[in-house]
């Protein structure tokens, strides 16, 4: 290639933190347009899906580059602030480009497929059907949608929840050559939405407050559970709706019903186009490229939503932003939420975050002044907070985990017509399978776990590597019948219960139960609002609205309070409150029971009396005072291995590409405030047949940990140990 030819810089998807020089293909010129495009490579005996990353001389003059196949697209799909955004994420993720760029991509355009096409089926009325409207007979199903249609188009979807039986009503209108069936943009289609209640006085000043900020602007609108989050978020996309732009909502994986979608459909009037990992890769596709090409101008979705390009973005929303689910585990470890918040600077405009019990980092931020703190005190329209009530159960029996008094309290929330929610974190049939004899117990063999008991103490399954097995008649130590489940699970409840509610629905729900697609919704559809009793995992903790819940009783979360992860605490606390407020949501008042051994436990105690902000205050100056986050800014280094010892073999190596921080020949005073602890076995050593160990970094000041990770990682990626195990880097890690 002459020297003065333009190479393509390629990021393919790989794990190597480089990109790759190809000459453009079919002879054609690279430019500076290209950037973003995304092109097909030879790559050894592959061919693989790259971006061009950047455009420029090859790294070495003299090689004889591959010439790329080809472009499928006719301009770069990445541009402007996506593309920014998604150079931004390498660099903090401390990822390959490549990796990022395929991580952002729904599954059919990594693969290289052409971007789809996205027009709507619409209705419109003709000339004809114009002026012929009024010669149908008044009160008709044709006279009723050929007024709809008098002031543009309709999609199909909106019609589906507009008017039964529209269908055959269009038939009979195309007969007469008034309407006809269209493909148009989604954005060409005529708003029809509904005004929601009226707001009260703190909805209206949140609303205000999000109305004022054109440029970005964070906020955390931090309101009880009911006290009308939704309802200020559906007043500010209204409002970025008649501005002509794009609102994207992410909502947690649990937290977008059908129920839902059919709010935000019925009240803003435009297509809502969900995205989640319950549809085809064809579907995905779809609402991706609406998207960029601007059609799609609301965007509801689950964490890689946050990928959504928004060439016309007005708001970016995220419902329940303290929720574990935002976090990636795997792969490019990303945090919806944080990436959002970036993506929405860039962008230039306002980002709501939203919780009834926001996370400790958004509090942090709210109180140094970063987010503007927007609250909802109180339940909106006629719902009550539930009561609370601390049960102790210590010398009190059991039966499959639930206290006499609990079962008493079931029983008259049922005989008075409501419903009942039992919560208890552990699905299956028991935690444990033990001998009564000499104490053996079932453990997996390819993980430092117990199995769990399933199916009534038949079968035993591990519920973290998916090893299943039948439960054994006789202990294998010591040939004992006296096996025996021990403490209960979601399913031993439910059969307990089953046994004493025989005369309504006893509906269990939890991972187990909801395998199927769209399971979880037609289990709540069933159930509907007779009296009965739901059983459940955290599953229960969001969903599908209960107004006819009256009572909510937690079991079993005393392993919660005594965790030696530093965030266990603060997950606990959330999912007491949100489960607790599932409870009496309607005008029906709502009860709420805990059932514990530990009732004087500071965290219920602060959580009960002072509520989830007491509980923050605290929490938030133990972590300052043991220097974690938000305090301190982690990064974790995991590595994995069939091999016992080559997990920490790599991260001892690696720790010694750490210290001492010299970057072209200077000490970089930076990076002296990091931290590395470890290498130490994971808190799970070993998992499905890998050993597991794990190197911490942490520090201060954000900047110096970067540092320190960009001076080492180009060191760690070559270490020899390096090809022996499976290794990653986590940064903000949720679990340690
Ligand atoms: P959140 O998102 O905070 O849980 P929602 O927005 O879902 O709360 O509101 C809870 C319930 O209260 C919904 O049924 C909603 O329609 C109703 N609601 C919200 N705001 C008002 C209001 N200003 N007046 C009357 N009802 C309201
Ligand atoms: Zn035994
Ligand atoms: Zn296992």
């Amino acid at each position: 290639m002459p020297a003065s030819e333009l190479a393509l810089k390629i990021a393919l998807p790989l794990p190597l933190p480089r990109l790759f020089d190809y000459r453009p293909p079919a002879a054609l010129a690279a430019g500076q347009e290209d950037v973003g495009r995304r092109v097909r490579v030879p790559f050894g005996s592959r061919e693989l899906i790259g971006v061009v990353a950047a455009v420029g001389a090859a790294d070495d003059p003299d090689a004889e580059l591959k010439a790329a196949l080809a472009y499928p697209d006719d301009a770069a799909l990445f541009h402007g602030e996506l593309l920014a955004s998604l150079r931004w994420l390498a660099a903090y993720t401390h990822a390959p480009l490549g990796e990022v760029f395929a991580t952002a991509l729904p599954a059919a355009l990594r693969r290289g497929e052409a971007l789809p096409d996205t027009h709507v089926w619409a209705w419109r009325l003709s000339e004809a059907g114009l002026t012929g409207l009024a010669g149908l007979r008044n009160g008709s199903r044709p006279r009723l949608l050929a007024e709809r249609l008098q002031h543009g188009s309709w999609g199909e979807d909106a019609l589906d929840d507009a008017q039964e039986g529209w269908r055959s009503a269009a038939r009979a209108l195309a007969q007469r050559g008034y309407a006809e069936r269209v493909a148009v943009p989604a954005s060409q289609l005529a708003p029809a939405g509904r005004t929601g209640p009226e707001p009260n006085a703190a909805q209206a000043e949140a609303i205000a407050a999000v109305a004022a900020a054109d440029d970005f602007a964070p906020f955390l609108l931090d309101g009880v559970t009911g006290s009308g989050k939704t309802e200020v978020y559906l007043q500010a996309i209204a409002r970025c709706l008649a501005r002509g732009k794009q609102a994207l909502v992410l909502v947690p994986e649990i937290g977008l019903t059908p129920q839902m979608l059919a709010r935000f459909r019925a009240r803003l009037g435009v297509p809502v186009h969900a995205l989640h990992s319950g549809l085809s890769d064809g579907e995905r596709a779809r609402t991706w490229a609406a998207a960029w090409r601007g059609e799609a101008r609301v965007i509801v979705g689950t964490r890689s939503a946050v990928f959504t390009p928004l060439p016309e973005a007005g708001l970016i929303v995220i419902d329940e932003e303290h929720d574990a689910s935002y976090k990636q585990q795997d792969g490019i470890r990303y945090h919806a939420r944080d990436f959002a918040l970036v993506r929405g600077k860039t962008l230039d405009v306002p980002v709501l975050l939203g919780s009834a019990t926001p996370s400790l980092e958004s509090l942090h931020n709210a109180r140094q002044g970063r987010y503007r703190h927007l609250r909802l005190p109180q339940r909106a329209g006629e719902a009550k907070p539930p009561s609370v009530r601390v049960l102790d159960i210590r010398k009190r029996p059991l039966e499959a985990g639930l206290s006499a008094e609990l079962r008493g309290a079931i029983r008259q929330a049922v005989d008075a017509g409501g419903q009942a929610l039992v919560f208890k974190n552990r699905r299956g049939y028991a935690p444990v399978l033990i001998c009564h004899d000499c104490g053996w117990s079932a453990h997996c063999k390819r993980c430092d776990a117990p199995m769990t008991v399933h199916a009534g103490g038949r079968r035993l399954q591990c519920h973290h590597c998916g090893a299943r097995q039948s439960a054994p008649n006789a202990c294998p130590d010591c040939a004992s019948l006296a096996l025996q489940p021990q403490g209960a699970g979601t399913e031993r409840i439910e059969a307990a219960l089953a046994e004493q509610f025989a005369d309504v629905p006893v509906v269990r729900i939890d991972r187990g139960s909801t395998r199927r697609k769209d399971a979880l919704e037609k289990l709540f559809e069933e159930f509907g609002e007779q009296p009965g009793v739901l059983v459940g995992t955290q599953m229960l903790a969001k969903g599908h609205d209960l107004p006819n819940l009256t009572l909510v009783a937690v079991v079993g979360i005393d392993e919660g309070l005594f965790s030696a992860d530093f965030r266990a605490g603060e997950k606990l606390a959330q999912l007491l409150i949100q489960v607790a407020g599932r409870a009496g949501r309607a005008e029906k008042p709502g009860e709420v029971w805990l059932q514990t051994h530990h009732p004087e436990h500071p965290l219920l105690q602060t959580l009960i009396h002072g509520g989830y902000h007491a509980f923050a205050e605290n929490e938030l100056a133990q972590r300052e005072a043991a220097g974690f986050p938000p305090f301190a800014h982690l990064a974790l280094l995991r590595a994995e291995a069939k091999h016992a010892d080559a997990p920490m073999a790599f991260l001892n190596a690696a720790r010694q590409a750490f210290p001492p921080f010299e970057k072209g020949g200077e000490r970089l005073v930076a990076t002296r405030g990091v931290r590395l602890q470890g290498p130490l076995p994971a808190p799970m050593p070993k998992r499905a047949g890998m050993h597991r160990a794990q190197l911490l970094l942490s520090a201060p000041n954000r900047r110096e940990l970067h540092v320190a990770l960009e001076t080492a990682l180009p060191a760690v990626y070559a270490l020899p140990e390096a090809r022996k195990v499976r290794w990653s880097l986590d940064v903000d890690p949720m679990d340690l």
